[in-house]
């Protein structure tokens, strides 16, 4: 026997609609089997099968009944779902019990929240936009060209950078290479900044009697470029005036066109005569700058396979190597002083050398 109707047990907490019913009149009659009040019941789960409740609607949904046998009972409630007038029932994806949409389920409380939707975004920056959309002259324009082109030229000696790098950041920025740049640059320092030069440039002409030709367009003459915050390194300080000296021949042989830190050499022998030193000195030196962190050798001497021998190669740490920044050991400098390996020979020669003595006390690290 099917218990559709006229079987009364007001205590039914559970009913299972396993038949599927066109009549409002029977689904309610099946679902009525277990909406009878009982002691301690205050709900009733119905476990439709048949999916009867999206036909009918809900239970607690109030039906217009009808005597007239020409019309049928109607649910205007449902009706209105099925209108789209109001939300439509679906079905929760946490419990599967039935939820009008939009509503938070009644058996789990879950309430959907909407994807967010992807952005697309690109990457720009905030410039001043006149009223056709334009952005404003003076984001782009020459002053702003040559602030940029400072800036670029100041980072890339910071951190030896080829020219080619402020060429593409600058392109990166402003759309157009370097080129009109330099135009821009021309227009902005015009005859007031060029004047001036010209005049400088006259001046030091009479001081030493000669003129720069006029293809030298007001460069420095060729100089060896020291960080002052390089020099004021505790470091620095603590280093003895040969090592002070033999960096300075090293940075010397730094080019910001070949970019060859890391592949600066400079053998003891060249040093000695440069620097009119002892090669055993210049020895020291060298171990001394490594102590301090101002070099590292990037690939150590040999004696090549021509028999010709080669100088290790140098790394200076306050310029940029390859790609990498620099990486400034000697501003994690210790603080323990360089302490040069005591030979006995050398011990021995320094009483009788004089000019070898005389080199020592100047470094001020050696005991006396
Ligand atoms: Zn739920």
């Amino acid at each position: 026997m099917v218990l559709t109707e006229g079987f009364d047990l007001p205590a039914i907490g559970c009913i299972v609609l396993a038949r599927p019913t066109k009549q409002i009149g029977l689904f309610r009659q099946m679902a009525g089997r277990g909406l009878r009040p009982a002691p301690n019941k205050n709900n009733l789960i119905l476990i439709d099968h048949s999916g009867a409740v999206y036909r009918h609607g809900l239970l607690e949904d109030r039906v217009r009944w009808t005597l007239d046998v020409s019309k049928r009972a109607e649910n205007p409630t449902h009706s209105k779902r099925d209108h789209a007038q109001i939300s439509r029932l679906v079905e929760c994806s946490q419990c599967a019990a039935l939820r009008t949409a939009g509503e938070k389920c009644p058996n789990c409380g879950f309430f959907p929240q909407r994807r967010p939707d992807l952005i697309a975004f690109c990457e720009g920056e905030l410039s001043r936009v006149d009223r056709q959309r334009r952005v404003a002259e003076a984001m782009t324009g020459p002053d702003e060209r040559l602030r940029w082109h400072g800036m670029l030229t100041f980072i890339a000696a910071e951190h030896g950078y080829k020219p080619g790098w402020i060429a593409y950041k600058f392109k990166e920025k402003f759309g157009t290479w370097r080129s009109a740049q330099r135009r821009a640059a021309r227009a902005v320092a015009g005859s007031s900044v060029m004047g001036a030069l010209e005049n400088h440039r006259l001046c030091e002409g009479q001081g030493t009697g000669r003129m720069k030709p006029r293809g030298d367009k007001g460069r420095l003459p060729p100089f060896v470029p020291l960080l002052i915050d390089t020099l004021d390194q505790p470091a620095w300080r603590a280093m003895s005036h040969g090592a002070q000296v033999l960096y300075i021949a090293l940075r010397r042989r730094y080019s910001l066109n070949s970019h060859n830190n890391g592949r600066i050499f400079l053998s003891q022998r060249m040093a000695a005569t440069e620097l009119r030193s002892h090669h055993k000195e210049i020895g020291r030196w060298f171990r001394e700058l490594q102590h301090y962190g101002f070099i590292v050798m990037s690939s150590p001497g040999c004696l090549g396979v021509n028999g010709k021998g080669r100088a290790p190669s140098w790394r200076l740490t306050e310029l940029g190597c390859m790609k990498e920044l620099p990486t400034r050991d000697y501003a994690y400098w210790n603080g323990t002083l360089f302490d040069p390996p005591k030979h006995r020979p050398v011990t021995e020669k320094r009483h009788t050398h004089r000019s070898s003595k005389k080199t020592e006390s100047r470094g001020g690290k050696a005991p006396h």
